[in-house]
């Protein structure tokens, strides 16, 4: 048990801002709207997160600490095999085991509220009454305080929160329903209101917010689709691309990814409208079903394997460069 907490939770905390990644996605699992998170000294000192979603009931709380699926483990290389294959259902109990975690929650349907959290060598679950409005709480302290080798790898707390605000920035741009706000040191640094209405208008409002005012200002928008593929989002026009690209985000059905294939699709679709240094600036959504994409390969990293990769590569490149050909053309007229 001891060696598996160590690897899962190597696996799943490299950072606070992979802390921040997986109690994000558990409260939009549980169907937040929601969501306030508190920071302190980057993270290191404190990740607090607050969400309206669904709770945790009285009897499930102690199950959500353990490590519920560890016993399918039966050494290094099982894991590795299950890794692979997206493995997950462990993130609250690694990040338990290398912080001092607690839970609270309240269901909606159950009057009063329970507090959760482990301790002890054997990670004993305690469970106590508690006071808290419908939804839940994950608050935690000294990430690493018990692994001194881990801590000393953590950067600057400035650092350290730029990474957290690269992961929420990520969250605000897909799911756009989500309110979010977020605080660093007791301070408001971020709120993202949530978009009730799906209008362009809208939509740039809160891509100003995340990706800066002159880019959501001018980018241009464009969607296309085949029989199976969807894309749609905004993209730089040439003349406003800056020789650092921060901000190349795209989604494949909804997540958040990191892929070569899209980036080099779009970069050589610039080619012919850029000069070699600029880099393009872009926030773009793939759908494509589900059995034509990997997702998960590896549990703390966004990486995606796409089945058809040259229809993928090919779909993008056509349409990114149509839209900036349409748009050199009515500069011109
Ligand atoms: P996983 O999300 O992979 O199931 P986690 O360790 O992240 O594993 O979470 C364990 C369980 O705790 C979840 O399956 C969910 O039932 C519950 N849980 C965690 N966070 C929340 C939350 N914010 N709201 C409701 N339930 C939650
Ligand atoms: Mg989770």
């Amino acid at each position: 048990v001891e060696l598996a907490n160590q690897i899962a939770a190597g696996e799943v905390v490299e950072r606070p801002a992979s802390i921040v990644k997986e109690l994000v996605e558990n409260a939009l699992d549980a169907n937040a709207t929601q969501l306030t998170i508190d920071i302190d000294a980057g993270g290191a000192k404190r990740i607090r997160i607050r969400d309206n979603g669904s709770g945790i009931a009285h009897d499930e709380l102690a199950l959500a600490l353990s490590r519920h699926a560890t016993s399918k483990i039966a050494d290094i290389d099982d894991l590795e095999a299950i890794t692979s294959l997206g493995f997950r259902g462990e993130a609250l109990a690694s990040i338990s085991s290398v912080s001092r975690l607690r839970l609270v929650s309240k269901p909606a349907t159950q009057p009063e509220a329970w507090q959760a959290w482990a301790e002890g060598k054997d990670m004993q679950v305690r469970i106590e009454p508690a006071s808290h409005p419908d939804g839940t709480t994950v608050d935690i302290q000294d990430v690493f305080y018990n692994t001194p080798a881990r801590r000393k790898f953590l950067r600057t707390d400035k650092t350290e929160f730029s990474h957290i605000d690269e992961v929420i920035k990520r969250i605000a741009l897909s799911r756009w329903d989500v309110d979010i706000t977020v605080n660093h040191n007791g301070k408001r640094v971020r709120h993202y209101p949530a978009v009730r209405e799906q209008q362009q208008a809208h939509l740039r409002r809160r891509l100003a917010k995340v990706c800066g005012s002159s880019f959501a200002q001018d980018a241009l928008y464009f969607q296309q689709q085949t029989h199976d593929m969807q894309i749609e989002g905004w993209l730089a026009a040439p003349e406003q691309c800056r020789y650092q690209g921060d901000v190349q985000y795209s989604f494949v059905n909804g997540r958040m990814m990191k892929d070569k294939l899209i980036n080099h699709a779009i970069r050589q679709a610039y080619e012919s409208f850029l000069t070699a240094e600029r880099v393009p600036t872009f926030a773009i959504y793939l759908k494509l079903p589900a059995d034509q994409v990997d997702v998960n390969v590896h549990p703390a990293k966004h990486e995606v394997r796409f089945h058809q990769q040259r229809q993928v590569h090919d779909f993008i490149l056509q349409t990114v460069k149509q839209l900036l050909f349409a748009h050199n053309q009515s500069q011109i007229d």
